[in-house]
């Protein structure tokens, strides 16, 4: 099978950060002595390697020893729960992304400045879970949300959207609450040129191949993002962790197969799965 890979894919700087540093702390901190607040990144592959190494985790603070350290991920974490590590003398190691810490900053300041926040993006999602704690009352919604009660009128409205959505999904939430009356809007572009990077170069390869196979954790929301664009262009498209979930009849009738992966996933996994696609 012949297999195009898209010209920009895989992991970014801010995984490849937080990867750096969660091994160095297990070399600073010794194998056992470190845990990470919830999955460094949404990469199976990537956690189970660091858990191997000596990387533990843990779903709620509480649950760390005193005196042991914690690494924040790199999605990032509410001023409360860096209060309360602070709290149970837990040396933090934070591995928030610039880009996330930048987006937390930008959602202080806009409450600061008196705008009424808005955040475009996954209300379930780590990283706008964190985000929003930075105010104390910040509106999530997205594509599809009933604007009509979730956004008040005639307010000073000061949005930012989730780092990880794309530039037309946002273009079209602002849109439709720009129709509504406010008094002012102020929109920061908190958005990830990496992950625009990715997608615009997934959604050129969908123009050369009959089927794309995006790859990365099945919880990476850059991931789901990317697969769903790929979609929007008509294309046949299947989202997988790893070779080990593809089945033969996804390339049936197909000649030309195309390859992208969010910023999650590293690549090793991608050349794997290129190289046993090329060999069907
Ligand atoms: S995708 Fe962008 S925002 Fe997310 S970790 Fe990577 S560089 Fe940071």
């Amino acid at each position: 099978m012949q297999v195009k890979v898209a010209t920009t894919r895989g992991f970014c700087f801010g995984v490849e950060d937080a990867i750096e540093l969660a091994e160095q702390a297990i070399d600073d901190h010794g194998a056992g002595n470190i845990i990470a607040l919830g999955p460094v990144i949404h990469n199976k592959t990537v956690v189970n390697k660091l858990e191997q190494e000596g990387l533990n985790q843990a779903g709620e603070l509480e649950t760390i020893p005193e005196g042991k350290s914690v690494l924040i991920r790199s999605h990032g974490a509410s001023p409360e729960t860096l209060q309360r590590a602070k709290e149970r003398k837990l040396n933090v190691v934070d591995a928030t992304c610039v880009l996330v810490k930048r987006a937390q900053n930008v959602v202080k300041q806009l409450h600061e400045e008196g705008y009424k926040i808005v955040m475009i993006g996954d209300a379930n999602h780590p990283e706008v879970r964190g985000v929003i704690a930075y105010a104390p009352e910040v509106i999530v919604i997205d594509k599809g949300d009933d604007l009509d009660t979730a956004i008040p009128y005639k307010e000073r409205l000061g949005i930012v959207a989730q780092t990880t959505h794309a530039p037309e999904h946002v273009a079209s939430v602002i849109a439709e609450i720009a129709k509504r009356p406010f008094r002012e809007l102020k929109i920061v572009n908190t958005l990830c040129l990496e992950v625009t990077r990715r997608q615009e170069a997934a959604v050129a390869l969908c123009k050369e191949v009959d089927v794309m196979f995006v790859l990365g954790g099945y919880h990476s929301a850059n991931t789901r993002e990317l697969a769903r664009l790929c979609i929007e262009e008509g294309m046949s498209t299947y989202h997988l962790e790893t070779w080990d979930d593809f089945k033969p009849d996804m390339v049936d009738g197909k000649t030309i197969a195309g390859v992208t992966a969010g910023a999650s996933t590293p690549e090793s996994v991608i050349q794997d799965f290129v190289a046993k696609l090329e060999a069907l």
